[in-house]
């Protein structure tokens, strides 16, 4: 995969650690240091959701028939799972997770992907982000999460998983190679036992072992499958980090001022500060709207708004501060004065759509090959070169 020049990709996995059986421990202590497992009854033919760390060591694990868990460790406890508080945990996990990143996905009640702001000279390193959100984890809930990123989806989740337990691991540009190759086949994302099992009767037993073998070799081997592993394998994964969450209607700040303000080159000031707080929200949120729409409170309280519908949609910092100075200057510096002083200023962009859907026809089509999530950078860059 191309590096694109205004950036790299950082794709962030998050996963917490033995998560069902961490919330036990949490909630009841008196666990703490004892074999935990959290799944089904043992004498109905139940299976193990989670074990914790000690029950790992007898070698207990997921997906287990629980029978089998006791034979392995007798001692252990065996506790039904209460979904409903491990909702209620996810729930502020995944809410830490949403300030860090500018796209989210939700994989399971404990595991999510995502987009970091893509990494360039200066920016804050993936490292100090992920060491942060683990803190926070920790902090506000109790339980250990473990990170890891990468340039792609497989990398950050394979560098997650190697990371466990309480893991932080960054895979750096550059690295890819250093960091798949001598990992065993069994360890990519879509080899089962039995692929498994094949790659090893050709030989193939290090990711670096499929990585040297041709795509067509793999492809004669595995079919549509055997490409997917290749590409795996060299490090190429151009999945995009889906998120499903409704977008918001509308991006907005406001601002309520000690002093009323009669001038209008002090409400301009204030007009551009909120305008560009309003580019750097949607840029986060990696969106992009088509209404600015200015706010006034007066000082006797009445409200007025003023819209202005924009050529095209951006979240570009200057057009939005330039279209809301240009509401002010229309239409309310007229009626500045008087008994008209400004109390209240807001600024809102509205008409919203995801960056990454509206630049990725025109980014498929500069790419000139197959689905790449752009970036922000890249959809900026590409949505002032339509503007
Ligand atoms: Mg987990």
């Amino acid at each position: 995969m191309e590096i694109p020049a205004q950036g790299f990709r950082r794709v962030l996995h998050a996963d917490l650690d033995c998560f069902f059986a961490a919330v036990e421990e949490l909630d009841d202590p008196s666990l703490r240091g004892k074999p935990v497992i959290v799944g089904g009854d043992p004498d109905r033919r139940g299976v193990v959701s989670t074990a914790n760390y000690v029950a790992r060591r007898y070698g207990v694990a997921s997906a287990m028939a629980a029978a089998q868990a006791r034979r392995l460790c007798p001692q252990a406890i065996f506790l039904r799972p209460r979904f409903d508080r491990y909702r209620e945990l996810s729930r502020r996990v995944m809410a830490i997770l949403e300030d860090a990143v500018v796209a989210l996905e939700q994989v399971s009640v404990d595991e999510v992907y995502g987009e970091l702001p893509p990494g360039q000279p200066g920016c804050e390193r993936a490292e100090t982000i992920a060491r942060r959100i683990k803190s926070r984890v920790y902090g506000e809930t109790g339980l250990v999460i473990s990170i890891g990123v990468g340039r792609n989806k497989s990398i950050a989740k394979l560098a997650s998983d190697l990371s466990k337990p309480d893991g932080c691991l960054v895979v750096r540009p550059g690295q890819e190679e250093t960091f798949l190759h001598p990992l065993p086949v069994g360890r990519l994302n879509g080899v089962g036992p039995h692929t498994r099992e094949r790659l090893e009767r050709l030989g193939l037993l290090t990711v670096g072992d499929l990585a040297a073998r041709s795509l067509a070799e793999l492809e004669a081997v595995l079919g549509k499958h055997g490409r997917w592993l290749w590409h795996l394998a060299r490090g190429e994964d151009d999945r995009p980090v889906e998120t499903e969450r409704e977008p918001p209607k509308s991006i907005s700040h406001e601002n309520t001022y000690e002093r009323d303000i009669a001038d209008v080159e002090r409400a301009a000031g204030h007009v551009r500060e909120l305008a560009l707080a309003v580019a750097r929200r949607a840029a986060s949120k990696s969106m992009i709207g088509r209404t600015i729409t200015l706010k006034v409170k007066w000082s006797n309280f009445q409200i007025l708004t003023r819209q202005q519908v924009l050529a095209a949609p951006t979240a570009e910092p200057e057009m939005l501060a330039t279209a809301a100075d240009r509401i002010l200057r229309d239409q309310i510096s007229p009626l500045l004065g008087g008994e008209h002083a400004i109390r209240l200023l807001g600024v809102a962009l509205s008409g919203l759509a995801s960056a990454h859907d509206a630049a990725r026809t025109v980014w498929q089509v500069r790419a000139g090959h197959g689905m790449i999530q752009p970036s922000l950078w890249d959809v900026l860059a590409v949505e002032r070169s339509i503007l």
